[in-house]
Formats: structure tokens, sequence, C-alpha cells
């Protein structure tokens, strides 16, 4: 089963991603924490990248589509693989298309986590990951247990990222709405296109995803 993960920064995508790996056995693919790692690495896609991802714009098509194409040729996307945060724009979804139909591989399921933007804002800037084993948190809406110390692997070093200050997430929204909310229409328009609403608490999203994924008989 391959499946997209649509919406707007802060929206659960990668937090909703990592429950359905676990549970339907698939691996998440994030263009984002890609980028991260090239930039974290400053290898040349992560020099091109950094100030981009500062100013919360979008990384120019060709470059996402050549990391994004490498990526599901390893062996573990063979299982089925959930897209965190690609497509994002028009062209990008029609590389997809191309590269699927090339491997003879279908996408199952686009879904998209419908947040308004007041609460994206509140989600982005609340936003903190344990440094050792990438679990994510928010201050409010998902502290760990004991504070200061991460729920799964017991870290005690969280990082927050460069683009998550209240500055650069009025670009990151503008960036959705004009560039990633036309793929909405494009994806409805292949008869693909399921929604979920992403304002309800973390499980019950899930449970709304599960429910489309694996329907109760
Ligand atoms: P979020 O989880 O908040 O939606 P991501 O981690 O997916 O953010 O992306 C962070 C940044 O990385 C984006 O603002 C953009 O600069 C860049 N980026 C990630 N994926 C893509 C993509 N598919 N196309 C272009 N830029 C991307
Ligand atoms: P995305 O990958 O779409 O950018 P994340 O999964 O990183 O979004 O979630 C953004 C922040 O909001 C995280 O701090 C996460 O803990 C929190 N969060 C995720 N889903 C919910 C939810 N349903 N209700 C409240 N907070 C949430
Ligand atoms: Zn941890």
């Amino acid at each position: 089963m391959n499946l997209i993960l649509l919406g707007p920064p802060g929206a659960g995508k990668g937090t909703q991603a990592k429950r359905l790996e676990e549970r339907f056995g698939l691996v998440q693919i994030s263009t984002g924490d890609m980028l991260r790692a090239e930039v974290k690495a400053a290898t040349p896609i992560g020099l091109e990248a950094k100030a981009i991802m500062e100013r919360g714009e979008l990384v120019p098509d060709a470059i996402i589509t050549a990391m994004l194409a490498a990526r599901v040729q390893q062996p573990d996307a063979a299982k089925g693989f959930i897209l965190d945060g690609f497509p994002r724009t028009v062209p990008q979804a029609e590389a997809l298309d191309a590269m699927l139909a090339e491997k003879g591989l279908r996408l199952d399921h686009v879904i998209e986590l419908k947040v308004d933007d007041a609460a994206l804002v509140a989600r982005i800037s609340g936003r903190f990951t344990c440094a050792r084993c990438g679990e994510g948190y928010h201050d409010q809406f998902k502290p760990p247990a004991v504070a200061g110390v991460c729920d799964k692997c017991g870290g005690t070093e969280f990082t927050r990222r460069a683009d998550d200050k209240a500055e650069t997430v009025g670009a990151r929204l503008a960036a959705y709405h004009r560039q990633t909310a036309p793929l909405l229409p494009y994806y409805a328009a292949q008869g693909k296109l399921r929604s979920v609403d992403g304002m309800a608490d973390m499980s019950a999203v899930t449970a709304a995803l599960e429910e489309i994924l694996a329907p109760a008989a």
C-alpha cells in the first residue's frame, strides 16, 4: 500500500505517519526530514536548501523529485510507503505519477488532514523533537510524561526546527495555500482524495485514518 498524507505545515502528517508505519508495516518518507539531514551534513543539496527552508519557501522541484526518486528505489520502500510532505506542487505530483507508472506501482490513497490556519500556528510554535530518537512532542498538546525526558528512549536532549518560529510560519502557510492546495483538485480528479478532520485529537485522527486504510468489516 502506498499513500500520501497531504496537509499544511503542522497538520499532524509526521505524527500520524509514524503511527501508521507501525500499524501497517509501511515506511514514512518525509522530504522535510531528508532535507534537514542534507542541511546537517552540509551536502550540496543541503547548502542550497538551507536558506530557502529558513525563509519558509519551497525547495525547487527538480532537487526534490530527484531526491524522492532515489529514496523510493531503496529496498525498504518496497513494503509500501507513506509520503509525508511530498508532493507539494503540481509538477511534483506529475513527476510522482510518472515515477510510479514506470515502476508499475500505484497510489492507493491520498488523505488530506484538514486544520485551520490559527491552530497550525499554535501547533508549529510548540513543536519539538527528541534529539536521540526523533519522537515528536508539543509544549501543550503532547508534553513528555516527565518534563525533559523522552517517553520513548529516555533521552534528555530535544531540538526545535529553525523554521518553526512565528516569523516563518506565515510564509510557510502562504506557500501551502498557493503551491500545495492545488493538489487537492488534482487528486480529487483522480478519484483518490479523502479528507480527515485534523482538528480532532491525535488518537481520533489515527482512528479516522485506520478506518480509511483498513475499514472495519
Ligand atoms: P512541515 O512538516 O511543517 O510541513 P516539512 O518538514 O515537510 O514541513 O518541510 C520543511 C521545509 O522543507 C519546507 O518549508 C520546504 O522548504 C522544504 N520542503 C520539504 N518538502 C518539500 C517539497 N516536497 N518540495 C519543496 N520543498 C520542500
Ligand atoms: P506536520 O508533520 O504535518 O508538520 P506534526 O506531526 O509535526 O505536523 O505536528 C505538529 C505539532 O502538532 C507537533 O508538535 C505535534 O505533537 C502536534 N500535533 C500533531 N497532531 C495533533 C493533534 N491532532 N492535536 C494537537 N496537536 C497535534
Ligand atoms: Zn527519544
